[in-house]
């Protein structure tokens, strides 16, 4: 019953960020873009109401993302409502990569939510996906794909 009650949940984006993903990976493409989704946890789901853009400062930001530090521990310190975290693909499928699974750990224990988008077939709109950070009974984090509702 429990298992039952964990797959219900549901992930609602609001409008304005899901025309803010788009907008984040048309205008920093070819680089990854990220940044922090903060919104309510409400019974059986979770809506994401607000984007924060952030700084990707990775040496590569090709292929991969890290948060401008100070900007992210800045998110931290107001942990009320800091629900996830999303990043672009735009040069790949919508899935984490090898390298966003080893950086799950940095962010497992204070977000549950996972978002990645990446350019549609048209190459004008955009896919996102969302999946849950989890932690298995032996520590370790991974992603769980999750359903996407727009609100
Ligand atoms: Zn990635």
């Amino acid at each position: 019953m429990t298992e039952l009650h964990v797959h219900d949940e549901e992930i609602w984006l609001d409008a304005a960020c899901a025309h803010g993903l788009a907008e984040q990976l048309f205008l920093h493409r070819p680089y990854e873009a990220c940044g922090v989704l903060r919104g309510n946890a409400a019974a059986g789901g979770m809506r994401i109401e607000t984007l924060i853009p952030i700084r990707n400062v990775a040496p590569d930001p090709l292929h991969r993302f890290v948060l401008d530090p100070q900007a992210w521990v800045q998110q931290c310190l107001n942990p009320l409502g800091l629900l996830g975290i999303f990043h672009t693909h735009p040069h790949t499928v919508p899935a984490p990569s090898e390298e966003d699974l080893r950086q799950l750990p940095l962010f497992g224990d204070l977000l549950r939510i996972y978002l990645i988008s990446s350019p549609d077939q048209s190459g004008s709109s955009i896919l996102t996906q969302a999946y849950f950070i989890e932690r298995s009974a032996a520590g370790d984090f991974h992603l769980r794909p999750a359903r996407l509702r727009m609100a």
